[in-house]
């Protein structure tokens, strides 16, 4: 079912959004996109004359009544943008552990609050928490939201069912972590290109000298398997924590960044691509010495035609902060539901709605 084929005229809609906004130590809001985010969606509700409950999380109050976390500033800060106050937003759903616990009971209660339920937080439905899982039993009407849509539209159907060439970027600090949708993605791509803290781990798999780099000893049989698809790009040449720029790393050297060369030839790998995506920065990014393989490889996939997918925490602020976002296809909202979507390709949050 898609929220419009819900019937929310005279109703009361439950909708599920992500407000977990980052706030100052003074309790300020100091980024709203998320709260802008849902406004498709809950406008579309009022507008087809519902009346909108929402509920949310914020940060970790652990189950407890913490002031710091309440969502009172959120709720002013959406009536700003809708112009109007007739929505209600719930306290933070985090001051009960049994949200977090999947308490049926919880649930139940929440439910009451609604004839129809909408869920519009990607970034959660990788869990099975009472307000974003446990809660759907109770309603026969449920949809998910615009936000969700799209999540599903592009890390579901467009990455499950890729237009070739399709590549993959990745990145970041942990193999580890990302390892289940490694294994996803490599049967579904045409090639990997492996770049950030993790590539280490795959050059000692291949039996290169990595020094002082990270590398996750305990994954490199997992590497090397990997590897053996043949699939599997790595860095040509790195850049130092010391600044030097080399093609074979030094017992005493750490790397930093993917080098020049890498951007070069990856780039040419990259020009005929249909479907890009990617996760991970590819370099300690934060750090302007160490950017550039990331900044250039992010100029280089929005240059052609290709569908361009970008999820992760890091990597989306990676794009953000080289001014890229609105060159992307689909930045997604979502850090480790996004990786755990492609990698399975279901959520708990969406299988719930069906
Ligand atoms: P995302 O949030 O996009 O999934 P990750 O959290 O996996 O990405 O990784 C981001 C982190 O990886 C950044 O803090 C970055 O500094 C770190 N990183 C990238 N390359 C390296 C490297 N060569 N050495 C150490 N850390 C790295
Ligand atoms: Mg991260």
């Amino acid at each position: 079912m898609q929220l419009q084929d819900l019937s929310v005229a005279g109703k009361r809609v439950l909708v599920r959004v992500d407000f977990n906004v980052p706030m100052d130590k003074e309790g300020h809001i100091t980024d709203d996109s998320r709260i802008r985010a849902s406004l498709p969606t809950i406008r579309y509700l009022l507008d087809n004359g519902a009346k909108v409950i929402l509920m949310s999380h914020l940060g970790r109050p652990d189950g407890k009544v913490d002031l710091r976390y309440s969502l009172k500033s959120c709720e002013e800060r959406l009536h700003q943008l809708l112009g109007r106050h007739d929505v209600t937003l719930l306290e933070n759903l985090r001051f009960h552990k049994e949200e977090e616990e999947g308490n049926v009971a919880f649930a139940q209660e929440l439910a009451k609050q609604g004839d129809c339920y909408v869920n519009d937080a990607f970034g959660t439905a990788h869990r099975k928490h009472a307000s974003t899982y446990v809660i759907a039993q109770f309603f026969k009407e449920k949809a998910p939201g615009f936000l969700m849509e799209k999540e599903i539209a592009f890390l579901g159907e467009a990455l499950l069912h890729p237009v070739h060439p399709f590549y993959a970027i990745i990145g970041g600090a942990k193999l580890s972590t990302k390892l289940g949708v490694l294994k996803t993605l490599v049967n579904k791509a045409d090639a990997l290109f492996i770049g950030g803290a993790m590539a280490y781990t795959f050059l000692r798999a291949a039996g290169q000298e990595t020094g002082k780099s990270l590398v996750e000893e305990s994954f490199l049989q997992e590497a090397a398997t990997l590897l053996r698809t043949g699939r599997i790009h790595l860095p040509l040449d790195h850049v130092l924590s010391d600044g030097r720029l080399v093609k074979e790393i030094p017992p005493e050297g750490q790397g930093a960044d993917i080098g020049p060369e890498t951007v070069a030839d990856w780039t040419k790998q990259l020009e005929n691509a249909k479907t890009i995506f990617w996760n991970g920065p590819l370099g300690i990014f934060e750090d302007t010495r160490f950017s550039a393989g990331t900044k250039k490889i992010g100029q280089a996939i929005t240059r052609g035609n290709a569908i361009t997918i970008v999820g992760g925490g890091d990597s989306v602020a990676a794009i953000e902060s080289q001014g890229l976002a609105s060159k992307i296809t689909h930045l997604s909202t979502g850090g480790g539901a996004s990786l755990e979507y492609i990698e399975k390709g279901s959520l708990p949050g969406i299988d719930a709605l069906k």
